[in-house]
């Protein structure tokens, strides 16, 4: 709320200037800034994990045990400041963060060969939405999908468990916390969808509405998120 107060002052007082470092500039973020931005430059192409060799194109983990979804398209790493800038988004409703990341996100996304036929935001429990009072994955998926001329569809799954925050959990348990936690309300006509999250941590969420997806018949789920923690 401080913040958001304070952002609306600096934007009346100067019209343009950098969010991050405050140094004039007109461009959503000065060039300095710009450059410090932690680029998920090389990673698996399947999982967006970010990886050290830059000639692999997946990681371990996918190597050995192919995840159920196809490719992942993640620009960030979830590191300063894309991860205070998602924080402060979703936790204290700094909408205006949510533009400037949809903008970051549109700058550094390629277009695909294969565009997917929708965009589907990753749902939040009815009783988060609430609290929340904006789904952070419906908000970004929106300017993407007038960017890539792609249909956002939110209202075809839902989510009917309200796990607890996934932080601190391992793989595993993260894995059966969130078994049966979407629903699928109406069969989907199409082959190939991406999920759409601000960011993807170990990848059980997207992995278990990909799975439910799958089974539905679609051919191919791809994530396109905004931050992947490595
Ligand atoms: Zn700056
Ligand atoms: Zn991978």
């Amino acid at each position: 709320m401080v913040n958001n107060c304070i952002n609306i002052m600096l934007d009346a007082l100067f019209p343009s200037h950098c969010p991050l470092c405050l140094t004039p500039s007109s461009d959503v973020l000065c060039p300095g800034c710009m450059d410090d931005l932690p680029i998920n430059r090389h990673c698996c192409r399947r999982c967006a994990m970010p990886i050290t060799d830059p000639h692999s194109a997946l990681c371990g983990h996918c190597l050995q045990a192919p995840p159920i979804i196809d490719c992942s398209r993640i620009p960030f790493r979830y590191a300063d400041p894309i991860d205070q800038m998602i924080g402060q988004y979703k936790f204290s409703a700094n909408l205006a963060n949510g533009r400037i990341l949809s903008q970051l996100w549109l700058g550094h996304q390629q277009t695909p060969v294969e565009l997917p036929e929708l965009l589907i935001p990753i749902p939040l429990h009815p009783e988060r939405l609430c609290r929340r009072g904006f789904n952070q994955a419906l908000e970004l998926a929106r300017p993407l999908g007038r960017h890539f001329g792609i249909a956002v569809n939110h209202k075809s799954c839902e989510r009917v468990l309200n796990t607890p925050p996934q932080a601190g959990l391992k793989r595993q348990q993260r894995k059966q916390n969130l078994r049966g936690s979407f629903r699928l309300k109406q069969r989907l006509k199409v082959e190939h969808v991406a999920l759409v999250d601000d960011v993807v941590t170990t990848g059980s969420t997207v992995f278990e509405l990909a799975r439910l997806l799958k089974k539905s018949g679609i051919r191919r789920v791809d994530v396109w998120a905004l931050a992947r923690t490595p």
